[in-house]
């Protein structure tokens, strides 16, 4: 098979949108396929002249018209959003899979889909969200009405990382634009497509210059860094790895900007013998390998209960080795590649980290040969270990690929000790049919999101967001909403 996936006819060079208009700039990079190594277009790195350009165009939006307008007419433009992409789905699904790498039936299911989804469901949840309102009676009986104004914060700065782009991003832009905000949206260097076609469907569906921006560009020293050092900025609400959220918050510390962070994970998942055997593996497969392991969710920690630990491992080496890697639009296909080359070589170092630090690799442990243009792309095996103590380095640090090590535990609360010890904390699966064990272990997980016989299903309306370095906030539904709303509570005596 030969298919090379491209970019859409509009997006052959990756502009930025600033001020209502895609915009050029005299510096560029190149957006490279890890399909096969192809440079699939230019990216127009924007510098900081052009982020002040984008930082004042939003300002004018949120205090002249869009600041005004109420929250059905916005309502009205994110359903507009929603349309546009519904319209172009397949340019979408194109930009995703050319950027990313990722299975066709992935990018249509998840991450096309969850674009349409966050902005037609903060577009409902913004009409119905409400400030809290509470009667108070002082000593002498006199009535006073207190009563919360939610009110926009202003210009918010959103960085995304590039495992899910499309996702990423509009599950920010949604509830930030819902609460009357204007947003400048910086882009992974790595996934800039679906961003800009997602600016020529703001544009085309006519929503006022500056409410939207993008731009293009790197982290520190580039676009990323301007955005967040910028004065104009009201808060900022990263995606990304742990250490670029300590610069960040650094960088936001000396404008004291609101910051909502999501970052990285170790995530555990937890097998007990009484779980139903079949559904916990395929479960602990899709958590390890969905999306090539670049997910923040994914679990990179398997703790299976001794009884069946031995079966376990088996299975999951016969099904792991029967997962199909490879194009995109192939049949049947699981994995694509990783995202890059450079990202590549990260995980295999720590592939060869774990067979120093005294692993046995179950499956897996290298790059698959295809024998024509992938192999210049970014393919990794899946792969499994066991026999690494948790004070490995590899069972303490994000890999954030398609592995994971899997462990004996013997009791409840050895498994639970520890699942929590680790320095992130975003997300743990548990795998048990008995009801009092779920209740039992699930509140005692330091997680900001446990699943009990499941694994990645979200409704938008529940918290989402991690512990220690795995996060700061929550979002979703009226979490979202409370983060980018300013509240004035009004006290009237009556
Ligand atoms: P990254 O931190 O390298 O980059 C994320 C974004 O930050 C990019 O747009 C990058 O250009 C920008 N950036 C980098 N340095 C910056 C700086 N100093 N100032 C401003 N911007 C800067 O992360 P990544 O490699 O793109 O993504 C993978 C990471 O994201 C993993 O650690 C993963 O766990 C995490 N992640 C977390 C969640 C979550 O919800 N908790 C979701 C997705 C990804």
């Amino acid at each position: 098979m030969s298919s090379v996936f491209s970019l859409p006819p509009t997006l052959s060079g990756l502009r930025n949108y600033v001020d209502g208009e895609f915009v050029e700039s005299s510096k560029t990079f190149d957006n490279v396929s890890p399909l096969n190594g192809r440079v699939l277009a230019k990216v127009h790195e924007a510098d900081e002249a052009l982020v002040d350009r984008a930082v004042r165009s939003a300002r004018r939006a949120v205090e002249g018209a869009w600041g005004r307008t109420n929250v059905q007419e916005r309502a009205k433009v994110l359903h507009a959003v929603a349309d546009g992409i519904e319209r172009r789905f397949d340019e979408f699904l194109a930009a995703e899979i050319a950027d990313t790498g990722r299975p066709l039936e992935q990018a249509r299911s998840l991450d096309v889909y969850r674009g349409i989804a966050n902005f037609r469901t903060f577009a409902d949840l913004g009409k119905v969200a409400h400030g809290d309102y509470f009667e108070t009676f002082l000593p002498d009986g006199t009535k006073l009405l207190n009563h919360t104004l939610r009110k926009p914060l202003g210009v918010v700065a959103s960085i995304s990382p590039w495992n899910l782009p499309l996702l990423s991003l509009t599950w920010k832009a949604a509830p930030v634009l819902i609460c009357g905000n204007a947003i400048v949206c910086k882009p992974s260097e790595e996934t800039p497509s679906s961003a800009t076609l997602l600016a020529e469907v703001f544009h085309e569906a006519g929503v006022p210059a500056g409410v939207f921006n993008v731009v293009h560009g790197f982290g520190p020293g580039s676009a990323g860094e301007a955005l967040t050092r910028h004065p104009g900025i009201d808060a900022v609400t990263f995606t990304g790895e742990s250490r670029t959220g300590a610069a960040i918050m650094k960088a936001a510390a000396d404008g004291v900007k609101d910051i909502s962070f999501e970052l990285g994970g170790k995530n555990a998942a937890v097998v007990f013998a009484d779980a139903d055997f079949d559904a916990a593996v395929e479960g602990v497969i899709r958590s390890s390998f969905t999306n090539s392991g670049q997910v923040c969710l994914c679990s990179e920690r398997v703790y299976v209960e001794r009884p069946i630990f031995d079966r376990f491992i088996a299975a999951m080496k016969a099904r792991t080795e029967a997962l199909k890697i490879g194009w995109p639009d192939e049949p049947g296909v699981f994995m694509g590649s990783l995202i890059s080359r450079e990202h590549r070589e990260k995980v295999l170092s720590y592939y060869r980290l774990a067979v120093e630090e005294g692993a046995t690799v179950v499956t897996g442990g290298g790059v698959p040969v295809f024998g024509d243009e992938r192999d210049d792309g970014a393919f990794v095996q899946p792969t499994i270990w066991t026999g690494l103590p948790d004070t490995a380095r590899c069972m303490i640090e994000e890999v954030f690929g398609p592995v994971c090590h899997i462990s004996p535990f013997d009791s409840e609360d050895e498994v639970i000790r520890r699942v929590n010890d680790t320095a992130y904390g975003l997300a743990s699966s548990v795998w048990t049919t008995n009801l009092s064990r779920a209740h039992r272990v699930t509140p005692r997980l330091s997680v900001g999101i446990v699943w009990v016989n499941t694994w990645f299903s979200r409704d938008l309306r529940t918290p989402f967001g991690g512990t220690r370095l795995s996060g700061i906030g929550r979002e979703g539904g009226r979490y979202s909403l409370d983060f980018y709303s300013e509240t004035t509570n009004v006290c009237i005596k009556v």
